[in-house]
Protein backbone atom coordinates (compact mmCIF):
# COMPACT_ATOMS: atom_id res chain seq x y z
CA UNK A 1 0.00 0.00 0.00
CA UNK A 2 1.01 3.40 -1.04
CA UNK A 3 -0.71 6.20 1.06
CA UNK A 4 -0.49 10.00 1.36
CA UNK A 5 -1.60 10.86 5.22
CA UNK A 6 -3.06 14.91 5.69
CA UNK A 7 -3.88 16.92 8.36
CA UNK A 8 -3.26 19.95 9.44
CA UNK A 9 -0.69 20.40 12.61
CA UNK A 10 -1.89 18.98 15.58
CA UNK A 11 -4.96 16.43 13.85
CA UNK A 12 -3.48 13.18 15.17
CA UNK A 13 -1.57 13.19 11.90
CA UNK A 14 1.58 11.50 13.32
CA UNK A 15 -0.01 9.22 16.01
CA UNK A 16 -2.05 7.88 13.49
CA UNK A 17 0.49 7.49 10.85
CA UNK A 18 2.82 5.18 13.49
CA UNK A 19 -0.17 3.36 14.57
CA UNK A 20 -0.87 2.46 10.58
CA UNK A 21 2.45 2.01 9.82
CA UNK A 22 2.75 -0.64 12.18
CA UNK A 23 -0.58 -2.55 10.98
CA UNK A 24 -0.26 -2.34 7.37
CA UNK A 25 3.19 -3.59 7.28
CA UNK A 26 4.94 -0.64 5.74
CA UNK A 27 7.26 2.29 6.69
CA UNK A 28 5.86 5.59 8.32
CA UNK A 29 7.90 8.11 6.52
CA UNK A 30 7.65 11.81 8.65
CA UNK A 31 9.67 14.21 6.36
CA UNK A 32 9.28 16.82 9.42
CA UNK A 33 10.75 14.04 11.85
CA UNK A 34 13.38 13.30 9.10
CA UNK A 35 14.30 17.26 9.31
CA UNK A 36 14.25 17.14 13.03
CA UNK A 37 16.89 14.32 13.07
CA UNK A 38 19.01 16.31 10.09
CA UNK A 39 18.96 19.44 13.08
CA UNK A 40 19.70 17.16 15.61
CA UNK A 41 22.92 15.64 14.35
CA UNK A 42 23.92 19.38 13.03
CA UNK A 43 24.12 17.69 9.36
CA UNK A 44 24.59 20.14 6.36
CA UNK A 45 20.50 20.09 6.26
CA UNK A 46 20.06 20.41 9.48
CA UNK A 47 21.32 23.47 10.18
CA UNK A 48 19.80 24.80 6.48
CA UNK A 49 16.40 23.87 7.82
CA UNK A 50 16.01 24.84 11.67
CA UNK A 51 15.53 28.52 11.34
CA UNK A 52 12.90 27.93 8.77
CA UNK A 53 10.99 25.20 11.04
CA UNK A 54 11.43 27.30 14.04
CA UNK A 55 9.46 30.06 11.96
CA UNK A 56 6.63 27.08 10.56
CA UNK A 57 6.82 27.91 7.67
CA UNK A 58 7.55 25.71 4.43
CA UNK A 59 11.48 24.02 3.80
CA UNK A 60 11.53 25.01 -0.19
CA UNK A 61 10.26 21.98 -2.75
CA UNK A 62 13.65 20.95 -4.45
CA UNK A 63 15.36 20.69 -0.68
CA UNK A 64 11.90 18.42 0.09
CA UNK A 65 12.45 16.51 -3.52
CA UNK A 66 15.97 15.68 -2.32
CA UNK A 67 15.00 14.48 0.99
CA UNK A 68 11.99 12.16 -0.65
CA UNK A 69 13.73 11.12 -3.54
CA UNK A 70 16.46 9.25 -1.12
CA UNK A 71 14.20 8.01 1.21
CA UNK A 72 11.67 6.56 -1.50
CA UNK A 73 14.96 4.97 -2.58
CA UNK A 74 15.53 2.47 0.22
CA UNK A 75 14.68 -0.76 0.22
CA UNK A 76 12.09 -0.98 3.19
CA UNK A 77 9.98 1.37 1.28
CA UNK A 78 9.91 -1.09 -1.91
CA UNK A 79 6.57 -3.15 -0.59
CA UNK A 80 5.10 0.50 0.44
CA UNK A 81 4.83 3.33 2.14
CA UNK A 82 2.55 6.01 4.40
CA UNK A 83 3.77 9.16 3.59
CA UNK A 84 3.02 11.93 6.97
CA UNK A 85 3.77 15.55 6.24
CA UNK A 86 4.48 15.15 2.02
CA UNK A 87 3.41 16.05 -0.22
CA UNK A 88 2.51 19.57 1.88
CA UNK A 89 2.30 22.01 -1.53
CA UNK A 90 1.43 20.82 -5.29
CA UNK A 91 4.81 21.08 -6.39
CA UNK A 92 5.66 18.65 -3.99
CA UNK A 93 2.16 16.58 -5.42
CA UNK A 94 4.02 16.65 -9.10
CA UNK A 95 8.09 15.39 -7.18
CA UNK A 96 5.80 12.39 -5.74
CA UNK A 97 4.08 11.85 -9.07
CA UNK A 98 7.09 11.83 -10.91
CA UNK A 99 8.93 9.18 -8.49
CA UNK A 100 6.28 7.03 -8.49
CA UNK A 101 5.51 7.19 -12.56
CA UNK A 102 9.32 6.07 -12.78
CA UNK A 103 9.12 3.49 -10.08
CA UNK A 104 5.94 2.19 -12.79
CA UNK A 105 3.52 2.65 -8.69
CA UNK A 106 0.62 4.28 -7.78
CA UNK A 107 -0.89 5.64 -4.70
CA UNK A 108 -3.63 3.94 -3.57
CA UNK A 109 -5.00 6.14 -1.49
CA UNK A 110 -4.63 10.46 0.28
CA UNK A 111 -6.39 10.22 3.54
CA UNK A 112 -7.53 13.40 4.91
CA UNK A 113 -7.83 14.17 8.87
CA UNK A 114 -10.11 17.04 9.69
CA UNK A 115 -10.37 18.77 13.08
CA UNK A 116 -12.05 21.77 13.36
CA UNK A 117 -9.74 24.41 13.68
CA UNK A 118 -10.42 25.35 17.54
CA UNK A 119 -9.83 22.24 18.45
CA UNK A 120 -6.17 21.96 16.94
CA UNK A 121 -5.20 25.57 18.66
CA UNK A 122 -6.63 23.49 22.02
CA UNK A 123 -4.64 20.57 21.37
CA UNK A 124 -1.63 22.52 20.49
CA UNK A 125 -1.40 24.91 23.82
CA UNK A 126 -2.45 21.70 25.99
CA UNK A 127 1.20 20.43 24.14
CA UNK A 128 3.16 22.94 24.18
CA UNK A 129 6.07 21.40 22.22
CA UNK A 130 8.70 23.86 21.79
CA UNK A 131 7.85 25.00 18.29
CA UNK A 132 4.34 25.60 19.23
CA UNK A 133 4.20 29.00 20.28
CA UNK A 134 0.50 30.71 19.55
CA UNK A 135 2.12 32.70 16.88
CA UNK A 136 4.26 30.15 15.13
CA UNK A 137 1.12 27.55 15.75
CA UNK A 138 -1.46 30.53 13.54
CA UNK A 139 1.69 30.33 11.34
CA UNK A 140 1.24 26.86 10.67
CA UNK A 141 -2.37 26.74 9.96
CA UNK A 142 -1.92 29.33 7.78
CA UNK A 143 0.56 27.88 5.79
CA UNK A 144 -1.46 24.46 6.00
CA UNK A 145 -4.42 26.56 4.57
CA UNK A 146 -2.51 28.27 2.16
CA UNK A 147 0.09 25.73 0.93
CA UNK A 148 -1.58 22.78 1.52
CA UNK A 149 -5.57 22.37 2.02
CA UNK A 150 -5.33 22.42 -2.23
CA UNK A 151 -3.91 18.89 -2.34
CA UNK A 152 -7.40 17.98 -0.93
CA UNK A 153 -8.86 19.11 -4.31
CA UNK A 154 -6.21 17.59 -6.29
CA UNK A 155 -6.43 14.44 -4.97
CA UNK A 156 -10.39 14.41 -4.72
CA UNK A 157 -9.90 14.97 -8.65
CA UNK A 158 -8.11 11.97 -9.05
CA UNK A 159 -10.68 10.11 -7.01
CA UNK A 160 -7.42 9.46 -4.10
CA UNK A 161 -9.43 11.17 -1.40
CA UNK A 162 -10.85 9.53 1.72
CA UNK A 163 -12.01 12.13 4.49
CA UNK A 164 -12.29 10.90 8.11
CA UNK A 165 -13.56 12.70 10.98
CA UNK A 166 -10.36 13.62 13.52
CA UNK A 167 -12.14 15.17 16.95
CA UNK A 168 -12.83 11.76 17.90
CA UNK A 169 -10.65 9.27 20.22
CA UNK A 170 -7.66 7.81 18.71
CA UNK A 171 -9.01 4.39 18.03
CA UNK A 172 -12.07 5.65 16.61
CA UNK A 173 -9.92 7.80 14.07
CA UNK A 174 -7.86 4.97 13.28
CA UNK A 175 -10.34 2.43 12.67
CA UNK A 176 -12.18 4.99 10.57
CA UNK A 177 -9.05 5.59 8.47
CA UNK A 178 -9.06 1.73 8.18
CA UNK A 179 -12.19 1.29 6.81
CA UNK A 180 -11.73 4.42 4.54
CA UNK A 181 -8.81 2.40 3.01
CA UNK A 182 -10.42 -0.94 2.48
CA UNK A 183 -8.65 -2.95 5.31
P1 LIG B 1 5.81 18.36 10.71
O1 LIG B 1 6.36 17.61 11.87
O2 LIG B 1 5.35 17.46 9.60
O3 LIG B 1 4.76 19.36 11.09
O4 LIG B 1 7.02 19.20 10.09
C1 LIG B 1 7.71 20.15 10.87
C2 LIG B 1 8.31 21.21 9.96
O5 LIG B 1 9.22 20.62 9.04
C3 LIG B 1 7.31 21.96 9.09
O6 LIG B 1 6.68 23.02 9.77
C4 LIG B 1 8.21 22.44 7.96
O7 LIG B 1 8.98 23.55 8.33
C5 LIG B 1 9.14 21.25 7.77
N1 LIG B 1 8.58 20.27 6.81
C6 LIG B 1 8.22 18.99 7.05
N2 LIG B 1 7.75 18.39 5.95
C7 LIG B 1 7.81 19.33 4.97
C8 LIG B 1 7.46 19.35 3.59
N3 LIG B 1 6.92 18.27 3.00
N4 LIG B 1 7.67 20.49 2.91
C9 LIG B 1 8.20 21.59 3.48
N5 LIG B 1 8.54 21.64 4.76
C10 LIG B 1 8.36 20.53 5.52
Amino acid sequence: MRLVLLGPPNSGKGTQAAQLAEHLGIPAISTGDMLREAVAEGSELGRRVDSIMQSGRLVDDETMAAVVRERLAKVDAAKGFLLDGYPRTLPQVETLEGLLADADRELDAAVQIVVPKEILIERALARGRKDDSAEVMEERLKVYGELTAPLVGYYGGRSLLRTVDGDRSIDQVFASILEAIGR
